[in-house]
């Protein structure tokens, strides 16, 4: 190390990484989207024995930089169509950079000021944006899973407390049956929340949708019946696969009167919100008492940036009582930012958010928002011009499911699977396939802040290519 630091006096080497970055940021809208070398390619460029001796900084660089640069999936790309991953505006890439500079534990008060005041900050503006209660308690995590987690467990200890059970003190051993909600069509995570939080799989009732994964009240009505023990409902604004909503604020009264906690799980779907044309899409929202979003989705900041948020904070500080003794309570009226999530040490995950959020504005989320919706539109417009192709859902938002209409010579499923690889070779576009009404299907999601119209025609042509294609080989060998 001291060898190190004499020929790196001015981390001059870091300038060099930094050209390395930029280089890649504007390699994002070029060809090739993702083309990935096998698993053994890979193996054989990365793997090594543990060194017994280091090399210096520049050369263990490249060794990164060779060894991943062609097994990466360049989610960034403005034609990059998979999953809901959204990329990373240059504004927040820059904070990003500056955050890990100043490596900041996020963790209190104490530990960084200038981190402390900026989630309290940003929080008051997110709040705002996403049309919720201003007196809300916002906690910054790494993404929806651990924003779904944090507020079912708030949830559970606040249900089961209105009961009569200190979960606190007694755990769940013989606790009060507590009902959990959700719909046919939630989320993974928001099942994944319910099992870590020790409810079990087996407890989860689920509340039939309609084709496009939406619940129907009447159906919600009935599943939730005329008990008034301790109860959690969980909905869902913007779909995985069609983006559809819930009907959030029929739910919120019902779950009211019974008494039940309402949680939102809105990973990307919640940012409908900043725009006042999608804005009815959540009507109703502000009425939860609690939320789950991200912003690595749709504000489109690096990952990971994930937030919490219940309507009473008082609720919210009572998920962990324990304190970290050398943390202390000095610090009492600042924001300790480990308080309303279960990590401790954490990144400053505000300092990005606070450079997105000034850079864009209100009109500049809602312009990407816009955006992306106008987008997935296009797509289907386009997408019903090509022959034996049918979209599957109502695009409301940013997501498009289509099928292949099956013929003769392609008559099974697997067609999709097929079809998406090609894509995925051609490194023009990515997107893949999902499980939609027990098929497999094609799945668009637009998130990505730079997607143009260009960027969607050159896709379908793109996808018109690989299904034809598909067909023709599919033909010759039937
Ligand atoms: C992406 C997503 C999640 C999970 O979010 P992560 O950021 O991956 O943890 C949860 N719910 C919905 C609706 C999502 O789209």
């Amino acid at each position: 190390m001291d060898e190190y630091r004499e020929s790196h006096p001015n981390n001059e080497f870091l300038a060099d990484v930094f050209r390395k970055a930029i280089e890649y940021l504007n390699s994002l809208s070029g060809a090739n989207v993702g083309i990935s070398p096998s698993k053994e390619k890979l193996f054989s460029m990365i793997d090594t024995e543990l060194p017994e001796h280091g090399v210096s900084p520049a050369a263990a660089m490249k060794s990164l930089i060779d060894g991943v640069e062609n097994g990466l999936i360049r989610s960034g790309s403005p034609r990059y169509f998979g999953f809901v991953i959204g990329g990373s505006t240059p504004v927040s890439i820059a904070a990003d950079w500056l955050t890990t500079a100043w490596d900041q534990n996020a963790q209190a008060y104490g530990t960084s000021p200038a981190a402390a005041v900026m989630e309290e900050v940003v929080a008051k503006w997110l709040l705002e944006l996403l049309g919720l209660p201003e007196s809300a308690s916002v906690g910054f995590v790494t993404g929806a899973q651990m924003a779904n987690f944090t507020a079912l467990a708030v949830a559970r200890n606040k249900v089961l407390k209105d009961h009569g059970w200190d979960f606190d003190a007694e755990g769940l051993q013989d606790s009060p049956h507590l009902r959990v909600l959700c719909s046919a069509s939630c989320h993974g995570t928001v099942r994944s929340a319910i099992r870590l939080m020790g409810l079990g799989r087996k407890n989860i009732e689920t509340v039939e949708t309609d084709k496009q994964g939406r619940i129907e009240t009447k159906e919600f009505k009935r599943t939730l019946g005329a008990y008034s023990g301790p109860t959690i409902v969980c909905v869902q604004a913007g779909n995985v696969n069609t983006g559809a909503f819930d009907p959030i604020a029929d739910i919120a009264d019902l779950s009211r009167a019974s008494g039940a906690w309402l949680h939102v799980d809105g990973a990307f779907g919640m940012w409908a919100a900043a725009s006042p044309s999608l804005k009815h899409l959540v009507a109703g929202v502000e009425l939860a008492d609690s939320w789950a979003t991200d912003a690595h989705k749709w504000l489109n900041v690096p990952y990971d940036s994930g937030l919490v948020i219940v309507r009473q904070p008082e609720t919210h500080l009572k998920l962990k009582v324990e304190q970290c003794a050398y943390v202390g309570t000095t610090q009492v009226g600042h924001r300790n930012g480990s308080e309303w999530v279960p990590e401790n040490s954490r990144r400053a995950r505000g300092f990005v958010l606070y450079a997105s959020l000034r850079c864009l504005g209100k009109n500049g989320v809602r312009r990407i928002v816009e955006n992306s919706c106008e987008m997935a539109r296009l797509f289907a417009t386009e997408l019903v011009k090509l022959p034996g192709v049918e979209v599957l859902n109502q695009v409301v938002l940013n997501q498009l499911l289509f099928r292949i209409i099956p013929t003769s010579v392609t008559e099974n499923n697997d067609v999709h699977a097929s079809v998406a690889k090609r894509i995925q070779q051609t490194g023009v576009c990515w997107l893949g396939t999902t499980q939609w009404a027990g098929q497999t299907v094609l799945r668009i999601s637009v998130s990505n802040w730079a997607t143009t119209a260009a960027d969607v025609r050159r896709s379908v042509e793109c996808i018109r290519e690989a299904i034809e294609n598909e067909r023709e080989t599919t033909a010759n060998i039937g």
